[in-house]
């Protein structure tokens, strides 16, 4: 059994949600002051896996039963003093609980390796919180689901953080400020990501592709996060292997991605939807997340006359 929670510091308290929390033990190795507000917590579930999140200078790591200890795990066992051979232990302890499923994932990793899908992890914004009433009657507004790991910033604007994950790995993030003031948005992106392959399940045969945040996340779908889709995105969405559907914005933007999914073989999606409707998001809000993915099903279309002849239409309906 890897036991983590023994080598945190004594002083520490739990949270109903199974956060623990103590004082984070990375800020003073990243030129931050020393936490003294127990702002580093540590998720560990039952098979032995955790996740930490430092809420002072933003560190993350996450380990998974079955797969080696990446090198952010491994500096933050460094930071809580375990000594290095308990950590060679725990990495060993570790493959050999690799399951089928584990050497899957390896395989899907040396794939990806190959076709050059790797993401570097990255840290979030120091200084976030657990999200705050504000935040959470805004993603409600939106109908946004909650067991997103969202965090919620004050400075220099209030904002909602969306961790941009990969194989469940941090590896960039937006926020989004809820003052309705100029950037909306701001964004660490490496190139190549697409947003929402943790929220896929695993038998799904089809993948809904959006461009906003927002919209993947209140449909399960992949968000390109702009309104194109670049060579390395297409790798990645291929690489998954399931039936691809486009939902363009119904804006002048859109239309560009209508045109690279054509370009691509890929179906393309134009609901009619209501007046004042223009994204999935919109959509969810004003009929329901069933509702929406029904007009998005009923409108999808593969035949490239097809999509050329909704394209007309929406464009007519976008200069009327
Ligand atoms: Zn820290």
């Amino acid at each position: 059994m890897i036991d983590v929670v023994s080598f945190l510091p004594g002083k520490r308290k739990q949270t109903t949600s199974g956060w623990i929390s103590f004082n984070a033990p990375c800020c003073v190795h990243r030129g931050d002051s020393q936490d003294k507000r127990q702002r580093g917590g540590l998720k560990p579930t039952p098979d032995g896996s955790w996740s930490f999140h430092c809420f002072n200078c933003g560190y993350t790591a996450s380990f998974v039963l079955g797969r080696n200890l990446t090198f952010k795990a491994r500096k933050l066992l460094e930071w809580l003093n375990v000594p290095q051979e308990e950590i060679e232990r725990m990495n060993l302890e570790s493959l050999k609980h690799r399951s089928i499923e584990g050497l899957l994932g390896e395989r899907q990793e040396i794939v990806n390796k190959l076709q050059d899908i790797i993401f570097e992890d990255r840290d979030l914004p120091a200084d976030t919180q657990p999200v705050n009433k504000q935040a959470e009657e805004y993603l409600h507004s939106r109908h946004i689901p909650l067991d997103y790991p969202f965090l919620y910033k004050t400075m220099p604007r209030p904002g909602i953080v969306i961790p941009f994950t990969h194989d469940n790995q941090v590896v960039g993030h937006t926020t989004r400020f809820l003052d309705d003031r100029n950037p909306r948005y701001v964004q660490d992106i490496q190139h190549g990501y697409v947003f929402g392959t943790d929220l896929q399940g695993k038998d799904w045969q089809t993948v809904i592709v959006v461009e906003g945040v927002f919209d993947a996340l209140s449909i399960n779908g992949l968000a390109v996060l702009h309104a194109e889709i670049n060579d390395a995105q297409v790798r990645l969405i291929r690489s998954l292997g399931r039936q691809v559907t486009v939902v363009p914005d119904q804006d002048e933007a859109g239309i560009k991605l209508i045109d690279r999914a054509v370009e691509l073989g890929w179906a393309v999606s134009i609901p009619e939807w209501p007046e004042g409707v223009k994204d999935v998001n919109d959509a969810v809000i004003c009929l329901g997340r069933l509702g929406a993915l029904l007009t998005i099903m009923q409108a999808r279309e593969t035949s490239k006359i097809k999509i050329e002849l909704r394209k007309k239409q929406l464009v007519k309906r976008l200069r009327t």
